[in-house]
């Protein structure tokens, strides 16, 4: 793996955290990360601050590919309507989170109460967009962000409905290898290679547990999930995306059962978000062991 490319901004920020003083505390170095990484999004550059700008109008338009997406609903060139009376959407109801906050949280035709959905969604596309700011500080922000938004509605897809759809997936490999091909070509024959073990690895998986328990384990969405990983992060990093994904899962689990969900032998957690998470950070912060 490339370190300049996945983790080079940030070994300036751990270089620089660790020279700054040889014995300061853990809370003092947080505070000069912290500061560094605020530093980072306040002195971006336009292409920076266009992805910032961009991130709620792309938010949005998640909202509409999560919801629409799994039901073979179209996405583009139909008109938005209250999910509840059917009115067509006017521009000003459309505008993100807006006028959500200004509508009082209901439709305004109907009064028929939103969710949380929208602005949620919306939120964390902003979210990834700043997240991609501080990791980078606009050298590579619309890359970033456009892996993060596309993992993003990926990760909520699977959480709703159990489900990595194809059109989001293959495409996402082939982005990846695409991306490879345009901005660091010698690394592509790697990327390849993990596209290609990213699925057969976890298909292998899903054949042997569904042998050893008699049930399926885990999707065939979920090998081409990883199929995607490994043309944005290589077959060399692949093992640290399987490896941060499965703690970040359990993680998850156990924090389930101490809020007191009971789970169960035959409880399952999709495992989708967890690959999406992990596939992220590595892409940002580079492999988490060398
Ligand atoms: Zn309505």
């Amino acid at each position: 793996m490339n370190k300049e490319w996945v983790g080079g901004h940030n070994t300036a920020i751990s270089w620089q955290a660790s020279h700054v003083e040889h014995h300061i505390t853990g809370r003092e170095q947080g505070r000069v990360i912290g500061g560094e990484l605020l530093d980072r999004v306040a002195s971006a550059d336009g292409i920076g601050w266009g992805a910032l700008l961009c991130a709620p109008f792309v938010g949005s338009f998640l909202g509409v590919v999560v919801r629409r997406l799994p039901e073979g609903r179209p996405i583009g060139w139909v008109r938005s309507r209250c999910e509840c009376c059917g009115v067509v959407l006017r521009v000003r109801d459309l505008v993100p989170l807006y006028s959500w906050f200004a509508g009082g949280r209901r439709c305004r035709y109907c009064g028929h109460r939103l969710g949380w959905f929208y602005p949620a969604i919306e939120l964390s596309a902003v979210a990834v967009a700043l997240i991609a700011l501080a990791a980078d500080g606009g050298q590579r922000t619309w890359l970033d962000c456009l892996l993060g938004w596309w993992l993003l509605a990926l990760g909520w897809i699977d959480i709703r409905r159990w489900l990595l759809p194809d059109a989001l997936t293959l495409p996402l490999v082939i982005a990846g290898l695409t991306a490879t091909a345009v901005v660091e070509p010698e690394q592509l024959s790697d990327r390849a290679l993990g596209a290609a073990l990213g699925y057969l690895s976890l298909r292998m998986v899903s054949l042997l547990y569904r042998v050893l328990r008699g049930r399926e384990g885990l999707g065939h969405g979920d090998a081409k999930l990883l199929s995607a990983s490994g043309a944005w992060v290589g077959a060399i990093a692949l093992p640290q995306v399987v490896l941060g994904a499965a703690v970040s899962a359990l993680s998850a689990a156990a924090c389930l059962r101490l809020a007191g969900v009971r789970l169960g032998a035959h409880s399952a957690l999709p495992f989708g978000p967890f690959l999406a998470l992990a596939t992220w950070l590595i892409w940002l912060l580079g492999p988490f062991f060398t």
